[in-house]
């Protein structure tokens, strides 16, 4: 493929097979990650995969891109848009990779039309457990492609995949169509999802007042041209919020990175929390002076440096169409935490480990994020709840985050002997299972002074242990 890229990963490969003789249990370390669980890895029992971080190559009659895992989300943009192309699917935070959103069952605003990413690649290479090295697609070992989504590293190592494109504009133009409840959301996003709108997603900033934003790729600017990249620019979930207390629908424009990446500042509505913690004002000034820490990749060393994810609620739900409203409901019965925002996802049943392995028409996605409980019993049940919420309505998790099913409630979800089977073809019985991967198990002292220090000290990294 390329002789670098062939190197390292026939270097890989020789490791994999010693972990694989030893019956070692591996974990992929890729220098960063955009999970919230408090990672630690050891120097024995990880493969280190940090310099598989290219780009091969683009086709541009094909419309297409070869890239190893570790390519971020704004690296393989910036070399895709040299070409007038993009991925149709990128998920809004820079920092995350390819290898962990198709492992990971990352998902955008456009996932509507096109699924999760790893409904958007032709084909996938994985190391399997025992250190061969095989290409997957619908075609070839189709059962590890679609199954091996989602399962989050635990049926095999991606060394390259092949991402389809699509034709870039220069902006995304945004209308705001304001709503007044739970069930005018999900009508007005179904709505435009099957008008086969380029963007669709919504927020809810109480019971009765939200909006769905609908985006459009266009090369011309309508209403302001607004950016939210640059640090003096307004954070986008406050832009957004400001709008949905307009009452009539607001039409405005902004570059295509500025859209696609409209999040990074501030992590959604997350980063706020911390001014309330540290007792700052939360106004542009103040948000202008601390721009390079209140960024995703400098968030998510905080987060992990800090354990601060075992205080604050934070999970992506998926459910399908009928268990919308009434989860919306038990939310704002049970726990009362605004705003809320998602957006509507292509199930792909034939992948039931990600999160939209459903059958069914649409999925809707659903981020409850911010509200802090305490002590850690009261954290571990109100996550707890939740769960058996989702289960009740049909749902499942996106497994960034934390995880408190007990074994026997996590395989009623998921389908055991079809896991174990797969994972027994394709050698991948000696790594660590999704369940042991995504299930808390520890607590931490969440210290969030040293998240903060660490992290503005340019020391923060993920913990390895000899
Ligand atoms: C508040 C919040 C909101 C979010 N919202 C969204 C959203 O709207 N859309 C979205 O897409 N995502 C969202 N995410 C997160 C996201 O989907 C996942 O965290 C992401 O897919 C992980 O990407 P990563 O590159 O950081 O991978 P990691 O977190 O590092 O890895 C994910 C898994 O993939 C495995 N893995 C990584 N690379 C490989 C490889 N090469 N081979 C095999 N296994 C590998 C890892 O071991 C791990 O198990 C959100 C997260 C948070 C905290």
């Amino acid at each position: 493929m390329n002789p670098q890229h062939d190197a390292t990963v026939q270097s890989l490969q020789t490791q994999i097979a010693d972990y694989y003789a030893r019956k070692v249990p591996f974990r992929v370390y890729h220098g960063s990650t955009n999970s919230t669980r408090v990672l630690t890895f050891k120097r024995s029992e990880m493969v280190d995969i940090s310099t598989l971080n290219n780009v091969l190559s683009i086709d541009t009659a094909k419309r297409t891109v070869v890239v190893e895992p570790n390519v971020p989300m704004d690296k393989l943009v910036n070399a895709t848009l040299k070409y007038g192309l993009v991925p149709p699917v990128v998920p809004e935070f820079p920092g995350i990779t390819i290898g962990g959103a198709i492992q990971g069952a990352a998902a955008e605003t456009s996932s509507h039309t096109y699924g999760c990413v790893s409904q958007t690649v032709n084909w996938i290479d994985y190391i399997l457990g025992d250190g061969s090295l095989v290409r997957t697609s619908p075609e070839e070992h189709a059962d590890l492609f679609y199954g091996s989504a989602g399962s989050y590293g635990s049926l095999g190592l991606i060394t390259a995949t092949e991402v389809n494109l699509v034709p870039a504009t220069k902006y995304v133009k945004v209308t705001h169509y304001q709503i007044s409840s739970f069930s005018e959301g999900v009508e007005l996003m179904k709505k435009y999802a099957n008008q086969g709108s380029d963007f669709v997603e919504w927020y809810m900033f109480s019971k009765t007042r939200g909006a769905v934003v609908i985006g459009t790729m266009t090369n011309e600017v309508a209403g302001r041209l607004l950016r939210f990249s640059r640090p003096h620019d307004n954070w986008y979930f406050l832009y957004v919020k400001s709008i949905a207390a307009k009452g009539k629908p607001v039409t405005d424009s902004m570059p295509l990175k500025d859209y696609l990446f409209r999040f990074n500042r501030g992590a959604f509505w997350a980063a706020e929390i911390g001014f309330k913690d540290y007792g700052l004002p939360f106004n542009r000034l103040v948000r202008f002076l601390f721009d390079p820490l209140l960024r995703t990749r400098k968030l998510y060393q905080v987060l992990q440096e800090s354990a601060a994810s075992q205080s604050y609620i934070c999970q992506d739900i998926m459910l399908p169409e009928q268990g919308m409203v009434p989860f919306l409901d038990y939310m704002d019965k049970e726990f009362n935490m605004y705003p809320l925002g998602g957006c509507p996802i292509k199930p792909e049943p034939r992948s039931p480990l990600q999160c939209n392995g459903m059958d069914t028409d649409l999925v809707f996605n659903l981020g409850v994020y911010g509200l802090r409980v305490e002590p850690y019993e009261k954290f571990v049940a109100a996550n707890r709840q939740i769960e058996a919420k989702t289960n009740e309505l049909g749902g499942k998790k996106w497994f960034y985050s934390h995880n408190y099913y007990s074994a026997d409630e996590f395989w009623k979800v998921y389908d055991k002997p079809w896991y174990d089977a797969l994972r027994t073809k394709y050698k991948a019985v000696t790594l660590p299972d999704i369940f042991t991967r995504t299930r808390v198990t520890e607590q931490y002292k969440v210290s969030k002074r040293r998240g903060v220090l660490r992290t503005v000290f340019g020391i923060a990294k993920l913990r390895i242990t000899d």
